[in-house]
């Protein structure tokens, strides 16, 4: 009894002293046994957001609809107020946890009619962010990726130089390299190794080119060869034997709550899942933003073995439209890799309360959950979430309850999803190429007359 005492007493005390999760601590001299970055996302910044009695002007984002409590860190009708991006990246700033980097995946104007919004407006909000970023982590490279919304008007990114592009090219000049800040000049898309990662790179895409109904690139195939570009970048990293992160804002694959609608137009999607599948050997993760919520998706290869882990980041605003019912708490994240082949371990979803933290006037941000231990999984390999959404599809899975529960970022405990709502999530999930989740679908539609 003494043994297992003292057993427990050793297990616990190794538990508090590990640096991050689910990984021993390094013998000394040997380097850390993990390595940790943050990624952050869908900032929405609302300069307007303010406290009055008349609740249809507390921010222009909610468009003359009347806030719903409006607190000092917001409200779901409105996007982020500064008070909420500062504390989210003071949380991080004294979070006390040691990075390597942080992604930030775009976002950061708000969601106003267009002519409350020009190029100066956007590029000033893009530049408040920065600064604040800049001035909290000093330290701190950042790899950020535009969004949709990282332009005016929005959803209309062009393929060429543009002042938006010139203007994110001059604020991220501290993180950036000369080749980075080229590319990112001409296209909006750029790549870089992590300074001190060497062997580990970041391929920051463009994919607001592929997406929305006005888009330049509607009829075309890929004015900016952007997928080109990709590609010799992959086979380059590939000679180097190299290992790359791939971010962006818009993610390619399906939109896990609605029917067969993929979030880039469906010619890019297959294009760039094909290219994904051919170097899925150096890809060590994706990550993305866009949808505001939280959610997997595992990509296999053309005979249905899982190949590569991507993960959407939750946004930062609380923000909802008029007509959804719910929303997400602001979320920011944290990954764990390990240093020696890059290999994701283990990610930490952190939030804020709202409704808490409007009501204390403070914020507490928290630990949401850690997505090994709350799924009991080894680690984020392709084949580990894999097996995850295999038990998400079977009927009344705990796990699945769970994982739609973080979807909104514990915004609502008691939501449900089931029948059509399931097999949309399940399917959005295990499949991001028009072949495998029209067969998903029908599979589904055989066994529940969907
Ligand atoms: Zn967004
Ligand atoms: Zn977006």
């Amino acid at each position: 009894m003494a043994r297992l005492g003292a057993l427990v007493c050793c297990l616990l005390a190794a538990w508090h002293c590990r640096p991050g999760l689910g990984l021993p601590l390094a013998p000394a001299g040997a380097g850390p046994a993990v390595g940790q970055f943050w990624h952050v996302t869908d900032f929405h910044l609302d300069p307007t957001y303010h406290i009055t009695g008349d609740h249809t002007k507390v921010c222009a984002s909610s468009k003359g609809a009347k806030a719903s409590d409006p607190g000092p860190f917001g409200d779901v009708m409105c996007d982020s107020p500064y008070r909420l991006i500062f504390s989210a990246l003071d949380f991080i700033k004294n979070s006390g946890q040691k990075v390597s980097f942080m992604i930030w995946t775009g976002d950061s104007p708000p969601h106003v009619p267009v002519l409350e919004l020009s190029t100066d407006k956007v590029i000033n909000v893009i530049a408040n962010i920065t600064t604040t970023l800049q001035r909290l982590l000093p330290n701190l490279q950042v790899f950020p990726a535009l969004g949709n919304h990282d332009y005016w008007p929005q959803d209309q990114l062009p393929v060429v130089t543009s002042k938006v592009y010139n203007a994110v090219a001059n604020l991220w000049k501290p993180w950036l390299t000369e080749e980075a800040i080229t590319t990112l000049k001409k296209g909006g898309f750029y790549t870089q190794k992590v300074s001190n990662n060497p062997k580990l790179r970041i391929i920051s895409l463009n994919t607001n080119l592929y997406y929305g109904p006005n888009s330049m690139t509607l009829n075309q195939t890929d004015p900016a060869n952007q997928f080109e570009w990709l590609e010799n970048t992959l086979n380059i990293s590939q000679q180097n034997k190299e290992k790359v992160y791939i971010i962006a804002h818009v993610p390619v694959g399906y939109l896990p709550f609605a029917r067969d609608i993929t979030a880039i137009r469906k010619y890019h999607n297959e294009k760039l899942i094909d290219i994904f599948r051919k170097y899925s050997d150096i890809i060590a993760g994706q990550f993305y933003g866009h949808t505001h919520r939280d959610s997997i998706m595992v990509l296999s290869d053309k005979k249905g073995n899982p190949v590569n882990s991507l993960f959407v980041a939750p946004a930062v605003t609380p923000v909802r439209s008029v007509l959804e019912k719910l929303t997400n708490n602001p979320g920011v994240r944290l990954f764990q890799y390990d240093p020696r082949d890059y290999k994701l371990m283990d990610m930490l979803q952190y939030y804020l309360n709202l409704t808490d933290a409007n009501l204390k006037g403070e914020s507490n941000w928290k630990v949401e959950y850690n997505l090994t231990q709350a799924y009991d999984i080894e680690d984020l390999q392709p084949k580990s979430l894999y097996k995850l959404a295999k038990q998400f599809a079977i009927q009344e899975s705990k796990q699945f309850i769970k994982y739609y529960k973080y979807f909104f970022v514990s915004y609502d405990s008691s939501v449900i999803c089931q029948g059509k709502c399931k097999i949309f999530q399940i399917c959005a999930i295990m499949n991001l190429d028009v072949i495998s989740y029209t067969d998903c679908l029908r599979q589904y539609h055989m066994k529940h007359s969907l």
